[in-house]
């Protein structure tokens, strides 16, 4: 079987890490599987190669690079861990290559800095395999057409895995990280979280898109189209981690596609905006979506009522969405410093009282609720930022997450 292993920055920063990713390339290479290996750069922010620390290396410059010549330069770190990882490798006496994204067929669009993959070749990772070489792919990029560098954003080593993955196809692909598997919350927010066994990919395509950053939800849609299983896994256990696959699936294997609440994510950084007015409410609504559609600023939230709207955009667009309202002499009331809190379970649906609970224990812990909003499977909350952790963690212990069966 084709395996495409995912290695993350923490995973490769120092010499112990990296000693268990050889542990890992081994140990799948011992049992006769095929392996390709994209790695992310190494480390995280203030870490000579790591992707931020390229990024504050250009800002002290002023900003002043194109966005052409910024991806060149991003796509560095990965290159650097693949080289790395390609050189341990054969000092071991694996026969392994390493190749940047275009070359190992990942094309993309013109989109510096967010490109989109629009098609993988994977003949010269097939050829490679065949030579019964490791190939060891820089993730996080790709190049156009034109052999142009260009960088997937962020998350974008696991998109490229999973894009390999479905191209290939791939009979698994597993995202090493530096946590158990996918937990019931971030552990870096509430302690107590648990690793899921089994989620389907609806359930962590929706945690990942409220933020939870253990995988990014590109990479989700990109191996449920193709069908392809994933697996988030320590890079420092042997645990089997989170299978991630489709429902039925989960299903079959016994697993749980029904439970009220899987999980939590959250989101920092949001501003609340609240914009009253007397010219009657479709007229404001109109406008003040029509101008911040018109800036590109993302809104949230979106509450509308007789006396005005109400709605988020993140800290970053908030300057930009206060000018945009003065400019059309509206006056708003300006709440930077929210967090989201999203509630997320594929058995919500249906299920009554859930709201109910998430406001009794919030109340309970003297945490008021700013806004909120649902749908059939997430209910989102936004609280000030310092009680977003309170919020977490009293969640958490009021879905009793902490005991929830991991299947
Ligand atoms: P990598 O460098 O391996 O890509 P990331 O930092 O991108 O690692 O993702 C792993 C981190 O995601 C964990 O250290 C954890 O703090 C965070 N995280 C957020 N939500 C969750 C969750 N629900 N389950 C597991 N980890 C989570
Ligand atoms: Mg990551």
């Amino acid at each position: 079987m084709i395996i495409v292993q995912k290695f993350g920055g923490t995973s490769l920063s120092d010499e112990y890490s990296r000693q268990h990713v050889l542990r890992h390339i081994r140990r799948e290479k011992a049992e006769g599987h095929r392996l390709v290996v994209v790695v992310s750069a190494m480390g995280r922010r203030g870490e000579p190669y790591a992707t931020d620390t390229l990024l504050d290396w250009i800002a002290q410059n002023g900003n002043s690079l194109p966005d052409r010549e910024k991806d060149l330069l991003l796509s560095c770190g990965e290159l650097i861990s693949a080289a790395t990882l390609c050189s341990l490798l054969n000092r071991e006496g694996i026969p392994a290559v390493a190749l940047t994204g275009g070359q190992a067929g990942i094309r993309t669009d013109a989109r510096f800095g967010f490109a989109r993959i629009v098609d993988v070749n994977s003949a010269r990772i097939l050829e490679y395999l065949e030579e019964d070489k490791v190939v060891v792919v820089a993730g996080f990029q790709g190049a156009t057409e034109d052999g142009e560098v260009t960088t997937l954003g962020r998350g974008g080593s696991d998109t490229s895995a999973t894009a390999l993955g479905a191209a290939l196809p791939a009979g698994i692909v597993d995202i090493y990280t530096d946590v158990d598997g996918i937990l019931t919350a971030d552990p870096r927010m509430v302690s107590e979280a648990r690793p899921l066994a089994m989620v389907s990919y609806e359930e962590i395509c929706n945690m990942a898109y409220n933020g939870a950053k253990v995988i990014h939800p590109r990479a989700v849609e990109i191996a449920m189209r193709a069908g392809v299983p994933v697996r988030v896994r320590s890079t420092f256990s042997e645990g089997l981690g989170t299978l991630v696959t489709h429902a039925d699936s989960v299903r079959r294997q016994g697993g749980w596609t029904d439970r009220t609440v899987t999980g939590l994510a959250h989101v920092k950084g949001v501003t609340q905006l609240a914009v009253e007015t007397d010219n009657g409410p479709s007229d404001v609504q109109l406008r003040v979506f029509r101008a911040m559609a018109l800036s590109g600023i993302s809104v949230d939230f979106i509450n509308v009522t007789p006396a005005g709207v109400l709605y988020t955009v993140t800290d970053q667009d908030a300057p930009q969405a206060v000018r945009l309202l003065e400019e059309m002499r509206f006056s708003a009331r300006v709440r930077s410093g929210c967090a989201k809190v999203s509630v997320i379970g594929g058995g919500m649906n249906g299920e009554p009282g859930v709201m109910a609970r998430i406001v009794e224990a919030l109340t309970a812990a003297n945490i008021p609720i700013l806004q909120s909003a649902d749908s059939n499977t997430t209910i989102w909350v936004l609280v000030a930022e310092d009680d977003m952790v309170p919020a977490l963690q009293a969640l958490h212990a009021a879905f009793g997450l902490h005991l929830a069966p991991t299947r």
